[in-house]
Protein backbone atom coordinates (compact mmCIF):
# COMPACT_ATOMS: atom_id res chain seq x y z
CA UNK A 1 0.00 0.00 0.00
CA UNK A 2 0.86 3.36 -0.71
CA UNK A 3 2.34 5.34 2.05
CA UNK A 4 0.24 8.83 2.71
CA UNK A 5 2.27 12.28 2.38
CA UNK A 6 2.18 14.66 4.82
CA UNK A 7 3.05 18.68 5.30
CA UNK A 8 2.82 20.00 9.03
CA UNK A 9 3.53 23.40 9.84
CA UNK A 10 5.78 23.74 12.82
CA UNK A 11 5.80 27.09 14.19
CA UNK A 12 7.65 27.49 17.66
CA UNK A 13 10.16 25.14 18.88
CA UNK A 14 8.62 24.56 21.83
CA UNK A 15 6.08 22.92 20.39
CA UNK A 16 8.18 20.03 20.56
CA UNK A 17 7.53 20.70 24.49
CA UNK A 18 4.22 21.98 25.18
CA UNK A 19 1.35 19.10 24.73
CA UNK A 20 -0.50 21.93 23.08
CA UNK A 21 -3.04 21.43 20.50
CA UNK A 22 -0.38 21.92 17.32
CA UNK A 23 1.29 18.91 19.34
CA UNK A 24 -1.39 16.50 20.24
CA UNK A 25 -2.50 17.23 16.01
CA UNK A 26 0.76 15.83 15.06
CA UNK A 27 0.87 12.78 17.59
CA UNK A 28 -3.39 12.09 16.41
CA UNK A 29 -2.36 12.15 12.93
CA UNK A 30 0.52 9.74 13.29
CA UNK A 31 -2.05 7.56 15.33
CA UNK A 32 -3.94 7.28 12.33
CA UNK A 33 -1.66 6.63 9.65
CA UNK A 34 0.20 3.33 9.05
CA UNK A 35 3.93 2.99 11.03
CA UNK A 36 6.01 3.86 8.48
CA UNK A 37 9.58 1.70 7.97
CA UNK A 38 11.01 5.07 7.50
CA UNK A 39 10.16 9.44 7.67
CA UNK A 40 12.11 11.39 4.71
CA UNK A 41 11.86 14.84 6.11
CA UNK A 42 12.19 17.90 4.18
CA UNK A 43 12.61 20.93 6.48
CA UNK A 44 12.53 24.72 6.43
CA UNK A 45 16.27 24.41 8.51
CA UNK A 46 18.37 22.53 6.16
CA UNK A 47 19.10 25.20 3.15
CA UNK A 48 22.37 24.03 1.02
CA UNK A 49 23.67 25.25 -2.16
CA UNK A 50 22.48 21.90 -4.01
CA UNK A 51 20.54 19.13 -2.53
CA UNK A 52 22.24 17.16 -0.03
CA UNK A 53 20.76 14.21 2.37
CA UNK A 54 21.93 13.49 5.84
CA UNK A 55 23.48 9.63 6.03
CA UNK A 56 24.55 9.67 9.38
CA UNK A 57 23.61 6.09 11.39
CA UNK A 58 22.83 8.08 14.64
CA UNK A 59 22.17 11.52 13.54
CA UNK A 60 22.47 13.64 16.37
CA UNK A 61 20.02 16.43 16.87
CA UNK A 62 20.67 19.88 16.39
CA UNK A 63 19.48 22.97 18.65
CA UNK A 64 19.44 25.96 15.43
CA UNK A 65 17.78 28.30 17.55
CA UNK A 66 18.51 31.02 20.08
CA UNK A 67 16.45 32.48 23.18
CA UNK A 68 14.52 29.40 24.28
CA UNK A 69 14.64 27.90 27.55
CA UNK A 70 17.11 25.00 28.70
CA UNK A 71 14.81 22.33 28.71
CA UNK A 72 14.41 22.93 24.71
CA UNK A 73 17.64 22.43 24.43
CA UNK A 74 17.80 19.31 26.68
CA UNK A 75 15.83 17.84 24.36
CA UNK A 76 17.53 14.57 22.35
CA UNK A 77 15.72 12.81 19.51
CA UNK A 78 17.70 9.70 19.32
CA UNK A 79 15.74 8.24 16.17
CA UNK A 80 18.25 6.18 13.95
CA UNK A 81 19.49 7.13 10.55
CA UNK A 82 18.76 4.99 7.62
CA UNK A 83 21.94 5.52 5.07
CA UNK A 84 20.47 2.75 2.75
CA UNK A 85 17.38 5.29 2.38
CA UNK A 86 19.94 8.29 1.82
CA UNK A 87 21.30 5.99 -0.74
CA UNK A 88 18.24 5.09 -2.66
CA UNK A 89 17.02 8.96 -2.37
CA UNK A 90 20.14 10.09 -4.25
CA UNK A 91 19.75 7.39 -6.69
CA UNK A 92 16.04 8.35 -7.30
CA UNK A 93 16.92 11.96 -8.27
CA UNK A 94 18.07 11.98 -11.51
CA UNK A 95 17.83 15.62 -12.67
CA UNK A 96 21.13 16.64 -9.95
CA UNK A 97 23.39 14.60 -7.86
CA UNK A 98 22.45 14.72 -4.38
CA UNK A 99 25.54 15.19 -2.01
CA UNK A 100 25.28 11.95 0.68
CA UNK A 101 25.95 13.83 4.11
CA UNK A 102 27.04 11.21 6.62
CA UNK A 103 27.78 14.85 9.64
CA UNK A 104 24.29 16.12 9.52
CA UNK A 105 22.09 15.37 12.26
CA UNK A 106 18.10 16.50 12.24
CA UNK A 107 17.33 20.25 12.87
CA UNK A 108 14.11 21.09 14.83
CA UNK A 109 12.07 21.86 12.00
CA UNK A 110 12.47 17.33 12.06
CA UNK A 111 12.47 16.55 15.52
CA UNK A 112 10.02 18.95 17.08
CA UNK A 113 7.57 17.22 14.86
CA UNK A 114 8.55 14.19 15.15
CA UNK A 115 8.81 13.58 18.76
CA UNK A 116 4.97 14.52 19.06
CA UNK A 117 4.41 11.88 16.27
CA UNK A 118 6.81 9.26 17.37
CA UNK A 119 7.69 9.54 20.80
CA UNK A 120 9.62 6.73 20.60
CA UNK A 121 12.07 7.58 17.87
CA UNK A 122 12.00 4.27 17.03
CA UNK A 123 11.32 5.37 13.15
CA UNK A 124 14.32 5.77 11.27
CA UNK A 125 14.75 9.76 10.18
CA UNK A 126 16.46 10.60 7.04
CA UNK A 127 16.64 14.22 6.13
CA UNK A 128 16.89 15.96 2.20
CA UNK A 129 18.16 19.85 1.99
CA UNK A 130 16.74 22.55 0.02
CA UNK A 131 18.84 24.82 -2.41
CA UNK A 132 16.15 28.03 -1.79
CA UNK A 133 17.94 30.02 -4.29
CA UNK A 134 16.10 27.58 -6.70
CA UNK A 135 12.31 28.33 -7.66
CA UNK A 136 9.63 26.59 -6.76
CA UNK A 137 8.90 24.47 -9.94
CA UNK A 138 12.57 23.14 -9.44
CA UNK A 139 11.53 22.05 -6.32
CA UNK A 140 8.02 20.36 -7.04
CA UNK A 141 10.43 18.75 -10.34
CA UNK A 142 12.93 16.97 -7.55
CA UNK A 143 9.87 15.70 -5.41
CA UNK A 144 8.31 13.96 -8.12
CA UNK A 145 11.35 11.63 -8.42
CA UNK A 146 10.78 10.51 -4.79
CA UNK A 147 7.47 9.14 -5.37
CA UNK A 148 8.51 5.24 -5.22
CA UNK A 149 9.35 5.48 -1.55
CA UNK A 150 5.52 5.80 -1.40
CA UNK A 151 5.68 2.19 -1.90
CA UNK A 152 8.46 1.52 0.26
CA UNK A 153 6.74 1.65 3.71
CA UNK A 154 8.73 5.51 3.45
CA UNK A 155 6.56 8.92 4.52
CA UNK A 156 7.63 11.70 3.08
CA UNK A 157 7.59 14.64 5.52
CA UNK A 158 7.69 18.34 4.62
CA UNK A 159 8.22 20.91 7.75
CA UNK A 160 7.72 24.17 7.56
CA UNK A 161 5.04 26.73 7.15
CA UNK A 162 2.85 28.06 4.48
CA UNK A 163 2.46 31.73 6.11
CA UNK A 164 5.64 32.95 7.62
CA UNK A 165 6.69 36.05 8.31
CA UNK A 166 8.90 36.26 11.91
CA UNK A 167 9.34 40.44 11.23
CA UNK A 168 5.51 40.84 11.30
CA UNK A 169 4.92 38.49 14.74
CA UNK A 170 3.50 40.13 17.66
CA UNK A 171 4.66 37.85 20.45
CA UNK A 172 2.46 40.18 22.75
CA UNK A 173 -0.58 39.71 20.73
CA UNK A 174 -0.36 36.42 18.71
CA UNK A 175 -4.24 37.12 17.00
CA UNK A 176 -4.58 36.29 13.60
CA UNK A 177 -3.46 39.22 10.89
CA UNK A 178 -5.59 39.77 8.31
CA UNK A 179 -3.42 39.22 5.89
CA UNK A 180 -2.26 36.05 6.71
CA UNK A 181 -5.67 34.96 7.17
CA UNK A 182 -6.22 35.30 3.55
CA UNK A 183 -2.78 33.80 2.64
CA UNK A 184 -3.32 30.52 4.35
CA UNK A 185 -7.04 30.40 2.77
CA UNK A 186 -5.73 30.99 -0.75
CA UNK A 187 -2.77 28.13 -0.12
CA UNK A 188 -5.62 25.97 0.76
CA UNK A 189 -7.95 26.56 -1.83
CA UNK A 190 -5.20 25.74 -4.39
CA UNK A 191 -3.82 22.76 -2.32
CA UNK A 192 -7.60 21.57 -2.88
CA UNK A 193 -8.48 22.81 -6.31
CA UNK A 194 -4.75 20.61 -7.23
CA UNK A 195 -3.73 24.00 -8.43
CA UNK A 196 -0.38 22.42 -8.49
CA UNK A 197 1.77 25.07 -11.01
CA UNK A 198 -0.11 27.77 -8.86
CA UNK A 199 1.20 26.37 -5.52
CA UNK A 200 4.44 25.89 -7.34
CA UNK A 201 4.38 29.42 -8.60
CA UNK A 202 3.41 31.32 -5.44
CA UNK A 203 6.38 32.25 -3.91
CA UNK A 204 7.39 34.73 -6.39
CA UNK A 205 3.73 36.25 -7.02
CA UNK A 206 3.61 40.20 -5.47
CA UNK A 207 0.76 38.92 -2.93
CA UNK A 208 2.96 36.50 -1.17
CA UNK A 209 5.39 39.11 -0.81
CA UNK A 210 4.34 38.87 3.53
CA UNK A 211 2.81 35.77 3.56
CA UNK A 212 6.79 34.17 1.86
CA UNK A 213 8.91 36.92 2.69
CA UNK A 214 11.46 33.95 2.17
CA UNK A 215 11.18 30.89 0.46
CA UNK A 216 12.13 28.40 3.44
CA UNK A 217 9.38 27.63 5.08
CA UNK A 218 6.82 27.70 2.14
CA UNK A 219 9.11 24.80 -0.16
CA UNK A 220 8.63 21.61 1.90
CA UNK A 221 4.94 22.29 1.03
CA UNK A 222 5.83 21.39 -2.33
CA UNK A 223 7.26 18.39 -1.34
CA UNK A 224 4.23 16.83 -0.14
CA UNK A 225 1.87 18.20 -3.21
CA UNK A 226 4.36 16.74 -5.78
CA UNK A 227 3.71 13.58 -4.80
CA UNK A 228 -0.33 13.41 -4.94
CA UNK A 229 -2.18 11.17 -7.30
CA UNK A 230 -4.39 11.86 -9.13
CA UNK A 231 -7.06 9.81 -6.94
CA UNK A 232 -5.83 11.39 -3.79
CA UNK A 233 -7.34 14.13 -1.80
CA UNK A 234 -5.90 16.28 0.61
CA UNK A 235 -7.25 17.07 3.97
CA UNK A 236 -6.19 19.57 6.51
CA UNK A 237 -5.52 19.75 10.21
CA UNK A 238 -4.23 22.08 12.48
CA UNK A 239 -5.48 24.88 11.03
CA UNK A 240 -4.45 27.80 12.95
CA UNK A 241 -2.92 31.45 11.92
CA UNK A 242 -1.34 32.66 15.45
CA UNK A 243 -0.08 36.24 13.92
CA UNK A 244 1.55 36.16 10.84
CA UNK A 245 2.26 32.47 11.13
CA UNK A 246 -0.29 29.66 9.71
CA UNK A 247 -0.06 26.40 11.52
CA UNK A 248 -2.46 25.07 8.31
CA UNK A 249 -0.80 21.11 8.07
CA UNK A 250 -1.76 18.92 5.52
CA UNK A 251 -2.45 14.85 4.77
CA UNK A 252 -2.20 13.22 1.47
CA UNK A 253 -3.83 9.95 1.07
CA UNK A 254 -5.29 7.52 3.27
CA UNK A 255 -6.96 9.20 5.68
CA UNK A 256 -6.57 12.77 3.96
CA UNK A 257 -10.29 13.19 3.77
CA UNK A 258 -10.54 13.60 7.09
ZN1 LIG B 1 10.81 27.02 11.31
Amino acid sequence: MKMPVLFVGHGNPMNAIERNAFHLGWAEVARRLPKPKAVLCVSAHWETRGARVTAAVDPETIHDFHGFPQALFDVRYPAPGDPALAARVAALVTSEGVQLDPGRGLDHGAWSVLIAMYAGADVPVVQLSMDTSLPGAHHYALARQLAPLRDQGVLVLGSGNIVHNLRMFDFRNPAPLDWALAADASIRGMISGRRHDALAAFPDRPEARLAVPTPEHYLPLLYAVALQQDDEKAGFFNVAVPGSISMTSVLIGAGGEA
